[in-house]
C-alpha cells in the first residue's frame, strides 16, 4: 500500500486512501518531537507552540515570500527588488531546530505519518492568514478564499524520486486538501528538465536554474491556485511553478510551504 499512496503521480489515486488518511489524521499517536500522547497526527501543545513562536528579534513575515521581516517594512528585499510570479505565500513554521526534524523526519526517514502533521500546522496558518486577510480587506490586501482553491504539488526532479520512492510535497498536499475539504491535488506541473541539486547552488544560480523548470499542459482557466512544497528557500522554485500556472490561464498563484528558510 505504501507505494501506491507514494506514487508520484497520483494515478492510482482511490477513495479508501483518502479515508485512511483522514483516519490517521484524527488517531491517537505520540508527539513527534518528545513522545507526549497526542490525539490524531499533530504535535503536542508544548512542541506546537515552541515551532510556531517567531526566533527572537524576529518580525511579521513578508506577504509575498514569508521572509521574516527583520526591519520591519511592507515586503523583504528580495520582493521588492524582483517581482515574484506568485502572490502571496503562507509558511506554517521558520525551517530552524527543532522544527526543521519534522521535514526531515518526512523527507529523509521517509516517514509518511509526518504528512498529516506538517498538513496540520499548514492548514492552521492558511485559516489565520485567511481571517488575518478578511480583516485587512478593507485595506486592499489580498484574500485567498480555500473553497475552489486548486493544490498543485511541486514535482520532485527525477533523481529525488528515484532516491525517496515518493514527493513530499505531493503527500503534503494530500494530508492539506483532507484538512481543508478540497477535491485532491492536481499533479499539473511537469519538470522541463533536471537541474542540479538545489542545495549545492547559490542563490543567483538557483534562480537562473530554476527559469522555465516547470510547464503546465493543461488549461486553468481563471482557477486560484496553491503551489504546495515542504520548504521554501530562496523561493525560485515556486517562482518557476507560479510562472508556469499563470502562463497556463491561473487567476492567481499562492504558495503553502510548511517551513520557510528564516
Ligand atoms: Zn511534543
Ligand atoms: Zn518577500
Amino acid at each position: 500500500m505504501a507505494h501506491i499512496i507514494a506514487h508520484p503521480g497520483g494515478r492510482f489515486r482511490l477513495p479508501l486512501l483518502d479515508m485512511g488518511r483522514r483516519l490517521l489524521s484524527r488517531a491517537g499517536g505520540d508527539c513527534p518531537l518528545c513522545g507526549a500522547r497526542v490525539a490524531g497526527a499533530r504535535l503536542c501543545p508544548g512542541c506546537q507552540a515552541d515551532i510556531l513562536a517567531a526566533p527572537p528579534g524576529a518580525g511579521a513575515r513578508c506577504p509575498r515570500c514569508a521572509l521574516r521581516l527583520q526591519a520591519g517594512g511592507s515586503a523583504c528585499a528580495a520582493c521588492l527588488a524582483r517581482p515574484r510570479a506568485f502572490c502571496r505565500t503562507v509558511a506554517a513554521f521558520d525551517y530552524a531546530p527543532p522544527a526543521d526534524t519534522l521535514i526531515l523526519m518526512l523527507k529523509t526517514q521517509l516517514r509518511l505519518s509526518m504528512a498529516p502533521v506538517l498538513a496540520r500546522l499548514m492548514a492552521d496558518a492558511l485559516m489565520a492568514d485567511v481571517l488575518r486577510a478578511e480583516v485587512l480587506r478593507a485595506e486592499g490586501a489580498h484574500a485567498l478564499s480555500p473553497p475552489g482553491l486548486l493544490l498543485v504539488p511541486v514535482p520532485a526532479s527525477r533523481a529525488s524520486l528515484r532516491q525517496r520512492g515518493m514527493n513530499p510535497a505531493s503527500e503534503i498536499a494530500r494530508s492539506l486538501a483532507v484538512e481543508l475539504a478540497l477535491p485532491p491535488p492536481r499533479h499539473l506541473l511537469t519538470r522541463r528538465r533536471d537541474t542540479p541539486r538545489q542545495a549545492t547552488l547559490d542563490r543567483r544560480a538557483r534562480q537562473q536554474g530554476t527559469a522555465g523548470l516547470f510547464v503546465c499542459p493543461h488549461p486553468l482557466l481563471g482557477r486560484h491556485v496553491a503551489v504546495v512544497d515542504d520548504v521554501m528557500t530562496t523561493g525560485s522554485t515556486a517562482d518557476a511553478a507560479a510562472a508556469a500556472l499563470l502562463a497556463a490561464g491561473a487567476a492567481s498563484v499562492t504558495v503553502l510551504v510548511a517551513a520557510r528558510t528564516p
